[in-house]
């Protein structure tokens, strides 16, 4: 093994678990890859290589999802009584709860954001979803029908679990993506196969400990690490996966369908966006300012449902354009393990070349730089300035595509006219998320209603719970996560008639 580079903030804890021998979690037993290979995780702060994990690939999706299928067809998590599962799940939570700043470092260390957002962002949301979903296990049920057919008849829906469910999460939140794939999975009786992501798999093997000395019975969680091409479609295209379960890029998102498309598996789909933020000129500027920044800004731009189209009405785009360009000047761009970090580095190389390209394009096609740009002046890690562009036009690829990273395009619009502006707003291949600013009360209600977006945000964003629906309208995805509208992805719907 190559060398390990820890930072010697990190806990000793974390140390050890960062440093020892990774294994994935399959059939309720902690194993290599059957080939034996493995791959580097690096550290983003630096580019080093953090240690190495399993590299999974056929042979091991066909061995997870053969655990989850016996798990599932003879196993006792699907049989067991709703509030058992319940309680293995409440347990997990309050396990993550134990362990939240063990995680918050694994978070900082793996994927670079600020150690301070992920203690108190990440893992309490990730532990909140797996409380929420341990009271929904009890709570699943089927309707009663007066039919009118002739006769005497008592007719019934049963909600059951959908089967074996295969789950493929992204970078961007590690442990949150994974608490809120598995928890409505695993609360509904399916039972799961999670891929985590190649560059941020640390915390999702923890957890997959956390599941284990909580009393998971065998196979019904099992937790693979490896590439999206050589674990991710094999298990997207397995005939034994009932459902599949994606979060990431659009891009992947339609191969995830293609690959779904042998056994039709049911599908659903957290994708990209280009979310924006509309700001009318009645808006309480300095809370307008500070809210959009944070919009776009936030996890260092990583977020599906970032601000990152800033629509400003032409009265106040000056004050506002130099209120957010302050607050991008302003925030410490440093390693996410020192204290003073508000913005740690983007995930990795690639993310790194492919976010400075944007501010790059943006600026060979004539966008203007009002804050950041493409030089970070840190010498090694994968940082980008918080940078706002402004004389950007609706053709731009910086307007247009998923950045994901700290860019803003402010645009100014000019008149009151709600369908003008609600047009540009809509006017994306994405659907997942907008925020409103205004105190008029017509115009928070009115523009709500007309953006084609799966959430909207008046006078906040990023605002997330675990019982609110978040999911995608257009090409952002299919289905929600979250809320009770989640176990729908994860349930089937049984019509039981009886002659009675
Ligand atoms: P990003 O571009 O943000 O890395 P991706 O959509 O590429 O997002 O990746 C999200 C997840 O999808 C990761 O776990 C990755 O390994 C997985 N993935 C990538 N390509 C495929 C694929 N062809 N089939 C299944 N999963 C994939």
């Amino acid at each position: 093994m190559a060398t390990i580079a820890i930072d010697p903030r990190v806990s000793s804890g974390t140390a050890d678990f960062v440093a020892s021998s990774h294994k994935m979690f399959i059939d309720g037993r902690f194993v290599a890859a059957a080939s034996g290979k493995t791959f580097p995780v690096y550290n983003p702060a630096t580019g080093e290589v953090l240690t190495h994990v399993p590299e999974a690939e056929s042979e091991d999706v066909n061995r997870a999802v053969a655990a989850a299928r016996r798990a599932f067809d003879e196993g006792p998590w699907p049989r067991m009584s709703a509030s058992e599962r319940g309680r293995i799940l409440w347990r997990v939570s309050e396990l993550l709860e134990k362990h939240n700043d063990e995680f918050a470092e694994l978070e900082s260390l793996d994927n670079g954001k600020p150690f301070s957002v992920a203690r108190i962002a990440d893992v309490p949301l990730a532990a909140d979803m797996f409380r929420y979903m341990a009271g929904w296990t009890t709570k699943i049920t089927g309707r009663t029908f007066p039919i009118s057919f002739p006769g005497d008849f008592h007719s019934y829906t049963l909600r059951e679990p959908i089967g074996v469910v295969a789950q493929i999460i992204p970078w961007n939140f590690p442990l949150l993506m994974a608490a809120w794939k598995v928890a409505p999975a695993l609360a509904a009786g399916c039972t799961v196969v999670l891929k985590l992501a190649e560059q941020t798999p640390l915390s999702g093997l923890r957890l997959a400990q956390l599941f284990d000395e909580a009393g998971m019975p065998p196979g019904a969680l099992n937790v693979i690490t490896g590439f999206g091409e050589g674990a991710g479609a094999p298990l997207a295209a397995h005939d034994d996966v009932d459902k599949i379960a994606f979060t990431g890029s659009t891009e992947v998102g339609k191969l995830i369908v293609k690959a779904a498309t042998g056994n039709l598996k049911k599908v659903s789909l957290e994708l990209g966006g280009k979310s924006p933020a509309i700001v009318f000129p009645d808006a309480r500027i300095d809370h307008a300012i500070q809210g959009t920044a944070s919009a776009i800004f936030f996890n260092h731009g990583q977020c599906c449902c970032a601000g990152s189209r800033l629509y400003i009405h032409e009265k106040i785009f000056d004050q506002v354009v130099e209120g957010v360009s302050h607050v991008a000047e302003d925030i410490k761009v440093a390693p996410g393990l020192d204290p003073s970090s508000q913005m740690g580095p983007l995930v990795s190389d690639e993310q790194y070349k492919k976010v400075v390209g944007y501010i790059e394009s943006g600026l060979a096609e004539g966008a203007h730089i009002a804050a950041g740009g493409p030089v970070s002046g840190v010498e090694r890690g994968y940082f980008v300035r918080p940078t706002v562009l402004t004389g950007t036009n609706p053709k731009m690829k910086v307007v247009q595509e998923e950045i994901f990273g700290p860019v803003v395009c402010a645009v100014p619009f000019s008149d009151k006219e709600l369908d003008a502006i609600l047009k540009r707003a809509n006017d994306s291949i994405y659907g997942l998320a907008a925020s409103v600013w205004t105190d008029n009360l017509t115009i928070a209600h009115k523009v709500s209603r007309g953006l084609r977006a799966g959430t909207v945000w008046v006078n906040c964003h990023n605002v997330f719970d675990a019982a609110l629906p978040f999911g995608g309208y257009k090409q952002s995805g299919w289905g929600r996560e979250m809320g009770e509208e989640v176990l729908n992805n994860y349930l089937e719907t049984k019509a039981v008639t009886i002659a009675l």
